[in-house]
């Protein structure tokens, strides 16, 4: 099957094309042509396999005629290597918990899924670059993902001083093919840094370059695989009447839920989920698209009111003639998060901010007969210092990542200079 530009409905590439490329023309979304779906006898047989083959069933529904089975079964093998679980709160709640990844956040499964695309897709005398640049999570997951792979280098910049110490050390501490570079600016600086090298013909023809951000539609397509297998997971009775709730930023996370929905897996209704960076919600109230400035607040990996994957979103309930007004949406405040997590905390169970989003929308909109799911997005120690802040009680360090906080920082330090980073990429 082919991929679309959003932006030029007659620019078609090939999957491979699309992950090697990140964007087409006018920085346009690639698409997938056809949307596949399975009839209710494939559902129900998918939900007898294990994760890998049924991961591998679905994703070849969009790429078999690109990438063979067989190559595709070993890539989601090396990429899915980590546990997901279906954990519940109360009666009719529960959490898919998504972060046991390498960096304890769902973004390992779209960042891994992709490396192991691209490195499977190079020749052996083709080199890449990837360079991106992260408040977090995103650098993090991307590092560990490429990391040791020969024929790519990585290039990550954050910003000095604005990352936690814990962050820092998960990806900032793993040399090989992964640099990291801490600028002397904020993450809207590294962000324009990163910019101005993807704009540098001089540049790129000295280097291939790749951003490896939530715009590549490889990450994309990995994230529909974990909705079926939350599915998988619930009894037979709870998956009749399921709504599911997914906090958003850059609305990736989202699309890849109702991509799930558009392939046949039964999900009454999704949830939008926002901090008060909400102009997705205050679209679906009133119609009107009005981004305000980014604030910042307590859930930082969703503080984006330009959200990217935006468009995608759209163009699959136009091809699929759904309504907008299905959507189900809502706005979390800060405060409401503190009072969510001392709530859950109350019953056991520890979430961080951007979980407690999903939650407290999932348990406030829930219908008599519905069971209701919530998206885990990172582990609570991810952001321990405000999680115990709150909850007033300590959090353990898993044990595999006790070690990080012993070893020692390998980034380099950099004005924000772009003459400066232009000599280390080409050095
Ligand atoms: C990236 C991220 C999100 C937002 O996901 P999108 O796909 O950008 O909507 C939510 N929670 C955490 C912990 C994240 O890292």
């Amino acid at each position: 099957m082919k991929f679309y530009n959003l932006k030029n409905h007659n620019e078609h590439v090939s999957f491979s094309q699309a992950v090697k490329q990140g964007l087409g023309s006018q920085q346009g979304l690639f698409f997938p042509e056809n949307l596949p779906e399975f009839t209710i006898s494939d559902i129900n047989n998918m939900m007898e396999m294990d994760f890998i083959s049924r991961s591998t069933r679905i994703l070849s529904a969009y790429i078999g005629d690109d990438i063979d089975y067989n190559e595709l079964t070993k890539c989601i093998k090396k990429a899915f290597n980590f546990p997901l679980y279906v954990t519940e709160v109360s009666s009719n709640i529960a959490c898919l918990e998504l972060f046991y990844g390498p960096t304890l956040a769902f973004k390992d499964f779209g960042a891994r899924f992709m490396a192991e695309i691209l490195s499977y897709l190079l020749s052996d005398d083709q080199q890449m670059t990837i360079l991106t640049a992260t408040s977090g999570d995103t650098g993090a997951a991307v590092a560990h993902a490429f990391y040791g792979m020969e024929k790519i280098r990585v290039v990550i910049l954050y910003p000095q001083g604005k990352i936690s110490l814990f962050q820092e050390k998960l990806f900032c501490t793993l040399g090989n093919n992964i640099d990291t570079i801490a600028i002397d600016g904020d993450f809207d600086t590294c962000q324009s840094l990163v910019k101005q090298a993807f704009e540098n013909e001089k540049l790129k023809n000295i280097i291939v370059l790749n951003s490896a951000n939530s715009i590549n539609v490889s990450r994309l397509l990995a994230q529909i695989c974990y909705y079926f297998e939350a599915v998988a997971q619930l009894p037979q009775e709870k998956r009749t009447q399921l709504v599911i709730s997914v906090p958003s930023g850059n609305f990736g996370n989202l699309t890849a839920g109702l991509m799930a929905k558009s392939l046949g897996l039964p999900v009454k209704r999704f949830i939008a989920a926002t901090n008060i960076n909400d102009t997705v919600p205050r679209f679906l109230s009133s119609g009107q698209w009005h981004p305000n400035p980014t604030v910042t607040t307590l859930s930082n990996a969703m503080d984006v009111s330009r959200p990217n994957n935006w468009p995608r979103l759209e163009e699959l309930f136009f091809r699929k003639a759904w309504n907008l007004s299905d959507l189900g949406y809502g706005v979390v405040s800060d405060e409401v998060i503190q009072y969510t997590l001392r709530q859950l905390s109350e019953k056991q169970y520890i979430s961080e901010p951007h979980s407690a989003i999903a939650y407290r929308l999932i348990h406030d909109q829930l219908q008599k007969g519905e069971y209701g799911l919530f998206l885990g997005t990172a582990h609570p120690i991810k952001f321990q210092n405000i999680v115990e802040k709150i909850i007033e009680k300590p959090l353990l360090l898993p044990k595999k990542f006790a070690n990080y906080i012993e070893r020692k920082l390998l980034s380099h330090y950099m004005k924000a200079d772009f003459s400066k980073l232009y000599a280390f990429l080409v050095k």
